[in-house]
């Protein structure tokens, strides 16, 4: 993970490598039994090079105080490692240059669990597992079994954090899907 990491400090495969302050790798425990992918750095994430530093990460953090889950117990990666002009939307090309440090953190880490955080992650995370990717809105509340660079790994696709802040009727959305996380935690005697 750390030749990923110094890997990832140096990238400039993409232009976002001009304007980053940081690239913001990812953290958490090598050992987690859940990685959360989020979208992109955003500026608290540049400024400090760690991901969900900010607002967004201020509402992770409560989910996951929520259920009992403590940050350094999880991994915490993004799609892309460095921020993009204003929080834009990634674009298909950054995607393809940044992912593959991403699928390496991944099999580094072989989670039990994914969680994908908003539409940008669940849809990689799918076209990864050969699956249609339908919609958040319609993926959220569920659970996916499915195989992922050659192992098995249950897929629990959520709302971004950030969708929360935009606005507040995706807060008890994002709770119930923790809910989900929780029991299944439970059920394979992770929690
Ligand atoms: N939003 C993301 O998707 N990732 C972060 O690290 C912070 C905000
Ligand atoms: Fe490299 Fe990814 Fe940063 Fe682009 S976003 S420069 S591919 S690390």
């Amino acid at each position: 993970m750390e030749e990923v990491a110094t890997e990832v400090m140096a990238c400039k495969k993409c232009g976002l490598s001009k304007k980053r302050r940081n690239p913001v790798p990812g953290e958490g425990d090598l050992d987690a039994d859940v990685l959360f992918i989020g979208e992109a750095p955003g500026y608290w994430e540049d400024v400090k090079g760690k991901p969900f530093v900010g607002s967004a990460g201020e509402i992770l953090d409560e989910m996951l105080s929520k259920i009992g889950l403590s940050r350094n117990k999880v991994y915490i990666a993004n799609i892309l490692k460095c921020r993009p002009p204003e929080n834009r939307d990634p674009s298909v090309s950054e995607v393809k240059d940044c992912v593959p440090y991403l699928d390496q953190q991944i099999k580094i880490i072989k989670p039990k669990i994914i969680v994908t955080l908003g539409r940008h992650s669940t849809s990689y995370i799918l076209s990864r597992c050969g699956l249609e990717g339908a919609g958040i809105e319609k993926l959220h509340g569920g659970k996916y079994a499915v195989e992922l660079l050659g192992f098995k790994v249950l897929l629990i696709p959520m709302y971004h954090p950030a969708a929360v802040l935009y606005n507040p009727k995706y807060r008890s959305a994002l709770e119930r899907d923790f809910q989900l996380l929780r029991g299944e935690l439970e059920r394979l005697g992770c929690l």
